[in-house]
């Protein structure tokens, strides 16, 4: 069967934009610059394993070499830190990212704003944070909603003006997401409502969006009827549910009821197939603009 005629294809999009950033870093090496992405995953978390792996391979494939500290869950918080430390003062290092979830005795603020804002490709120090609060496009914006940004930019979705509903006001996605989308500046000027737990009548505020961006974490959550008729619906949730029929005993499911709403809907983001491809390109642009900078002349 092929695929529905309104899916927004994010690995289509995504490998655009790794050929452009493969491009880009055939430029550095000629110039005798070997972009460099250190990964640092603390634990055995079996998503993060696989999400880190997918992000290496990635990586290898545009020219960009990697490097992977893995760190025993029991690790001290100073100890990370001392190692974040010497990661940004080694001048080979261009980027560095710390991958979520941390162990809880872990601070993932004292994490993020350890690392140099000017390496931070996961754009989560307060500096890049505040940054983009502010309009500054000098920082580094967090690759989930940046990747998300740019599929509604190439997919041609008019944004200005638009009714925006982020589902979820996580510091990963929705909040930096409603923070791109509100921005006096092209491609963006969106009027943003962003819903979570305690927000009431939720079902009516997706009803009246445009564009619904769906990042809470909750299976299947989106139903047919929270959806206007050609709405532009991107799915970013990554849920495991139990599926005996599966390997492992689980499948993924993101958290739009992908088969009720992509019949309503005037674009869909697939999911798997959708946000994460554009997450990772999104990374592998962060860490060449970073490698760019450090070695300006
Ligand atoms: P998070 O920080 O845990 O935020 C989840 C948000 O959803 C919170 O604001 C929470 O509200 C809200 N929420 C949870 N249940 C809700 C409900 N029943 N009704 C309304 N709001 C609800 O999560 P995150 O880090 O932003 O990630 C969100 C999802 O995106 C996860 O599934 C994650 O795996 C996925 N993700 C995907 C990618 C990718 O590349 N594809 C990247 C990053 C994240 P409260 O604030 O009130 O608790």
């Amino acid at each position: 069967m092929s695929a529905p005629a309104n899916l927004i294809d994010g690995r289509a999009i995504a490998e655009e934009l790794n050929r452009a950033t493969a491009a880009d870093v055939a430029k550095l090496r000629q110039r005798g610059v070997e972009p460099c992405l250190v990964f640092v995953r603390v634990g055995e978390d079996p998503a993060s394993q696989v999400y880190v792996g997918m992000k290496e391979r990635v990586s290898a494939r545009l020219g960009i070499r990697s490097t992977t500290h893995v760190l025993p869950a029991a690790t001290r918080e100073e100890e990370l830190l001392a190692l974040l430390a010497r990661l940004n003062g080694d001048p080979a290092v261009h980027g560095i990212l710390v991958q979520a979830p941390l162990p809880g005795h872990i601070r993932a603020s004292r994490v993020y704003s350890t690392v140099l804002p000017g390496k931070d490709v996961d754009g989560f120090h307060p500096e890049n944070v505040g940054k983009l609060m502010l309009g500054d496009t000098d920082g580094f914006v967090p690759c989930t909603p940046a990747g998300i940004h740019e599929l509604l930019v190439r997919t041609g979705v008019r944004l200005a003006g638009a009714e925006v509903v982020v589902l979820g006001r996580g510091n990963i996605v929705g909040k930096p997401m409603a923070a791109i989308l509100l921005q006096k500046a092209p491609h963006a000027d969106a009027t943003v409502t962003v819903c979570h737990s305690r927000t009431r009548h939720l079902a009516e505020h997706c009803r009246r969006a445009d564009v619904l961006i769906a990042a809470m974490g909750v299976a299947e959550f989106v139903k047919a009827d929270m959806v206007k008729p050609g709405a532009v619906v991107i799915d970013v949730g990554v849920n495991r549910v139990p599926d005996p029929a599966a390997r492992g005993g689980f499948r993924l499911v993101g958290d739009v009821d992908f088969p009720h709403v992509q019949p309503v809907a005037g674009r869909i983001t697939p999911n798997p197939g959708g946000v994460g491809p554009m997450t990772i390109a999104m990374l592998m642009r962060n860490t060449v603009r970073a490698a760019r900078r450090a070695t300006a002349s």
